[in-house]
């Protein structure tokens, strides 16, 4: 097999993907791509000179790193501009009609450049503001309403697992704002969420390609309303957001203990819902759970229909990995597909990584992907993401917490009600849902068989005193940081 750059790129890419947010990956990394690869060096094109820039500062370690694990020795990274890419910076927002608000030029803060061109889903973030030079004059037509290409129902394998929200998702998509809104999906990384959003905004368009369609995370809409208060411009931002036929905003989680963003969120929502407009979010936990949000925000999301999406079981796993490996042009033998089936059981993500890994390696190596080359492969992998886990585990947050408590470790687990052994159980308990996501109950039980509710209100307490005081505040965040591993965290760009 011949090792291409495109190869290659995919195989780092896919890398990447896995130690950065998905955010960040659609917006710098997925829109990039490679045009050389040898040995020593690998040069790398994206949209835009902001974006190559940006690309290679905050990403180009990531990047090296995985270069250096697959094609082996030093590699050096180059990262340039090039004019043939369009910038798929950020998935946008439709507007059709040139009077739209937001089209309108010579609003202050607003830049002229983006009139009349399709709005993007950023007002202006930072990121966008120093873009702006770059951006293409209005007259050029869009034609990219911003969507992920790959993300469509096509593409989207149904098994017992998600067979749910893909049948909501698709009516969703025929019926905006009619039969079940809001769509509340949720699930654990890499299940499909994002990719069904996509597909919902794509199958809308394709109904009527007139709708107005927004694709937002969570993120970026905290960043462009913080950025609209920072420009007086919040009359354009709710404006813009009120004129979506179809509000797509991906891992509403992240709103968590964001007050004044869920408080615009909320009022967004309640004038979209009250125009019948359609609105689908989606969340690693169902409402309920979502503690750190407005109990009124909360009821929003159970007004419509709640769906998970739980791990793809065996067959389901076999029909991906067979689409996956079609993707790549690639023909795995059924012992292969079936051995990588029993040995990725936790998400859709954890699939794709494998088959293109096993692609990037039997490139490199010019080796077939035979059953033992796939054993050998897959087992490096895993090593090597156990060695860069980055994440506690409930026992190692325990033991960190108790120490900069001052307290045993055993004693989070005891009935103890003394105030230091307390103040550390609670802030235990909160990291372990903040980084691990464990069930309420499940956290209950790791911490001296209590209930849910009682976890519940703990993790709400640490909210709460993060709020107040923020000397506690700095120690949680320590803890997280040092967890995390990387306390400039990968939330900085
Ligand atoms: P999430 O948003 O839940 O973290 P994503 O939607 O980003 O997950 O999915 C992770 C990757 O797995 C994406 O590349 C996506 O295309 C793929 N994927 C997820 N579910 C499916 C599925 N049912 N069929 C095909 N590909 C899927
Ligand atoms: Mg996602």
């Amino acid at each position: 097999m011949e090792l291409t750059a495109e190869d290659v790129w995919a195989a780092i890419r896919a890398e990447v993907h896995e130690r950065i947010p998905e955010h960040a990956y659609q917006t710098w990394i997925a829109g990039a791509r490679c045009v050389a690869v040898s040995a020593g060096e690998l040069i790398v094109e994206a949209p835009s000179p902001f974006h190559a820039e940006w690309l290679e500062d905050k990403y180009g370690d990531f990047i090296i790193e995985a270069a250096t694990g697959m094609l082996g020795g030093t590699v050096t990274l180059t990262v340039r501009a090039s004019s043939s890419i369009q910038d798929p910076t950020v998935p946008s927002v439709r507007v059709d009609s040139p009077t739209d608000a937001f089209a309108q030029t010579g609003a202050p803060g607003e830049t002229p450049s983006s009139a009349g061109e399709p709005v993007r889903a950023h007002i202006a973030s930072p990121e966008v503001s120093a873009r702006v030079g770059t951006t293409p004059p209005r007259s050029v037509p869009l034609t990219d309403p911003g969507l992920f290409s790959r993300y469509t129902f096509d593409r989207f394998v149904v098994g017992g697992n998600n067979q749910l929200a893909d049948a909501a998702g698709r009516a969703v998509a025929d019926n905006p704002g009619q039969l079940y809104n809001p769509l509340f999906l949720y699930g654990g990384v890499g299940l499909g969420k994002t990719h069904l959003m996509h597909a919902i905004g794509h199958a809308s368009l394709s109904v009527d390609p007139h709708r107005r369609v927004a694709y937002v995370s969570s993120e970026q809409f905290t960043n462009e309303l913080i950025q609209a208060i920072r420009m007086g411009a919040t009359d354009r931002f709710r404006a813009r957001y009120r004129e979506i036929d179809l509000l797509l905003v991906d891992d509403v989680h992240f709103l968590r203990g964001k007050e004044s963003t869920q408080e615009e969120f909320f009022h967004t929502f309640n004038t979209l819902y009250d125009a019948q407009r359609q609105i689908v979010v989606t969340s690693d936990r169902p409402p309920r759970e979502m503690e750190g949000l407005e109990q009124r925000l909360v009821s929003r999301f159970e007004w419509g229909l709640v769906v998970d999406l739980r791990p793809p079981d065996y067959e389901t796993r076999m029909a991906i990995l067979r689409t996956k490996a079609e993707d790549e042009g690639l023909v795995l033998a059924d012992e292969v597909i079936d051995y990588i089936a029993h040995s990725c059981s936790s998400s859709v993500r954890e699939l794709e990584g494998a088959v293109l890994k096993l692609l990037a390696v039997s490139s490199v190596w010019r080796e077939d992907i035979t059953l033992p080359f796939s054993k050998r492969v897959l087992a490096l992998r895993r090593l090597e993401q156990q060695d860069r886990a980055p994440i506690a585990s409930p026992d190692r947050i325990t033991r960190l917490v108790a120490n900069r408590w001052r307290v045993r470790p055993e004693a989070l687990a005891s009935k103890s009600r003394s105030r230091n052994i307390a103040e550390a159980r609670h802030v235990a308990m909160y990291v372990v849902r903040e980084l691990l996501g464990t069930p309420l109950q499940q956290i209950g039980e790791i911490y001296g068989g209590r209930d849910h509710s009682t976890v519940l209100y703990s993790i709400r307490k640490v909210e709460s005193r993060m709020g107040e005081d923020d000397d506690f505040r700095g120690r949680v965040e320590d803890v997280l940081a040092e967890l995390r591993g990387d306390s400039s965290g990968p939330f900085q760009y």
